[in-house]
């Protein structure tokens, strides 16, 4: 529990902060505030990576569908997410909040989520909040980084090195760089983010809905900004309780 945060942990989980969005290039800690916002107010965490990922492991016909154009970093179709999206969308962990991890991704996608809010009698639009990190800092963040292929231990050349240059703290093995996080297919990743995400953040501009935090702070500062954002629209809204 951060000190900064806005309303302590037992309050906060009675905010009926309807559905947020996360967005924010690959790097930008969209995972790791995602999952503190879920802890601090009680609502599912909904990665529509997760739900993919696990659908591949478990081999089932939206895995076999989706596992290909994973595996080349283009998006799953748009009716193949969204119909995963309804389908969660449906339990009922979901009727106090949730926050979107990774979904919408695309214009077509944020259209169809208003569409299927209202179909649902969800009178609240979704908070929108952009996690924001310089082209520089997210290509230090992905190209730096090197994992243990031991113990699993992941570390950062730049910004979280290891005592002794690229070997394992814990277990002295030498470290290794996954093959998407090398230079030219990190920087191809993020030009494509950017094509994609830019009319999307129009989209929720334009309906007055963005708030933006800077992800180059702390992740401390960064989750208490965010929770700021959640509480402000949630007074804004008339549902702080
Ligand atoms: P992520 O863990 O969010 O980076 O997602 C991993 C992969 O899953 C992406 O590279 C896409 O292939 C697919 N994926 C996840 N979310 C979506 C989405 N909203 N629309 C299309 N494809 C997605």
């Amino acid at each position: 529990m951060q000190a900064s945060t806005a309303t302590d942990m037992a309050t906060a989980k009675n905010i009926n902060v309807g559905p947020i969005i996360l967005l924010g290039a690959p790097g930008a800690g969209k995972g790791t505030q995602a999952k503190l916002v879920a802890r601090q107010y009680g609502i599912p965490h909904i990665s529509t990576g997760d739900i993919l990922r696990e659908n591949v492991a478990r081999d089932t016909d939206l895995g076999r569908m989706a596992k290909a154009v994973m595996e080349r970093g283009d998006l799953v179709s748009d009716d193949l997410v969204n119909g995963m999206v309804a389908e969660r969308l449906k339990q009922p962990d979901c009727d106090r909040g949730f926050i979107l991890d990774g979904f919408p991704r695309t214009v077509v996608q944020a259209e169809w989520l208003d569409a299927e809010l209202t179909a649902r009698g969800n009178t609240r639009r979704p908070v929108v909040i952009s996690v924001d990190v310089s082209y520089n800092q997210l290509l230090q963040r992905l190209t730096g980084r090197r994992s243990c292929p031991v113990d699993g231990k992941i570390y950062n050349i730049y910004l979280q090195p290891p005592t002794n240059q690229n070997i394992c703290d814990v277990c002295g093995s030498p470290l290794v760089q996954r093959n998407d996080d090398k230079e030219e297919v990190i920087s191809e990743r993020l030009k494509s983010n950017e094509r994609r995400t830019m009319p999307l953040e129009e989209y929720y501009q334009k309906h007055g809905r963005l708030y933006r935090v800077n992800g180059e702070l702390s992740v401390e500062q960064v989750t208490a900004d965010i929770f700021r954002a959640i509480e402000s629209a949630a007074v804004a809204a008339g549902t702080h309780d």
